[in-house]
């Protein structure tokens, strides 16, 4: 089972995967936990370009295409085969909303360069952690901002718009109210996972 968690930065996701990876150990699961971008070491390098570079919004996306070609191959694929739950700190989604949606290079051809960068791998869950965007904006001020986090709130508005369309037209999604008790939103999210197990 592939799992993906998704959302604006600063919605709360890091901390919602750190507590259900810890649910899935106690449940006597096998698990991966990987990041984007990142998550090997040509991913990591990526990242770090990403984050500190300015840059055309095209080479943006390609770096993270390539950055997520390395992952599947290299650890999601494996994984998978070993029978583990892959968990997902962002993937194919992120780049649709942010590249595809915010930066305007458009949701379909993002889409189609998903399907070749993932070999079309794709996750069966999807959790949209979803706030709103005066609360990240909010919650970023308190912190040291990489380059895409300096990004203004109608840019924040555009991705959090995208991911809802794509919530919308995929069975996969779940969209989790992250503007609730932390506690309160890994209780959803365990309800979600044990009922997608079970059917
Ligand atoms: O989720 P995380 O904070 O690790 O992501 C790193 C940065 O990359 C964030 O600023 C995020 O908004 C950005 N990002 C992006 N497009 C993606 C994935 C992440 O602009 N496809």
């Amino acid at each position: 089972m592939f799992i993906a968690f998704e959302g604006i930065d600063a919605c709360g996701k890091s901390t919602q995967i750190q507590l259900f990876a810890e649910y899935i150990k106690k449940r006597g699961f096998k698990y991966t936990t990987v990041r984007e971008p990142g998550g090997t070491k040509l991913g990591e390098k990526i990242r770090e370009i990403l984050i500190n570079e300015d840059m055309n919004s095209r080479s943006e996306l390609l770096l993270f295409l390539a950055s997520r070609a390395q992952l599947v191959e290299e650890v999601i694929k494996p994984a998978l085969k070993r029978g583990e739950i892959v968990i997902a700190d962002r993937f194919a989604d992120s780049s649709v909303a942010y590249q595809g949606g915010a930066r305007g290079l458009g949701v379909e051809i993002v889409q189609r360069l998903n399907d070749f960068a993932t070999d079309n791998v794709y996750p069966n869950l999807i959790f949209f952690i979803d706030i709103p965007v005066e609360i990240a904006i909010q919650r970023l001020e308190k912190n040291q901002k990489d380059r895409i986090e300096k990004e203004g709130a109608k840019f924040f508005e555009i991705v959090r718009e995208t991911y809802l369309k794509l919530a919308k037209n995929n069975k996969n999604f779940v969209i989790i109210d992250g503007n609730d008790d932390i506690n309160e939103i890994h209780r959803r999210i365990v309800e979600h996972f044990e009922l997608r197990t079970k059917s």
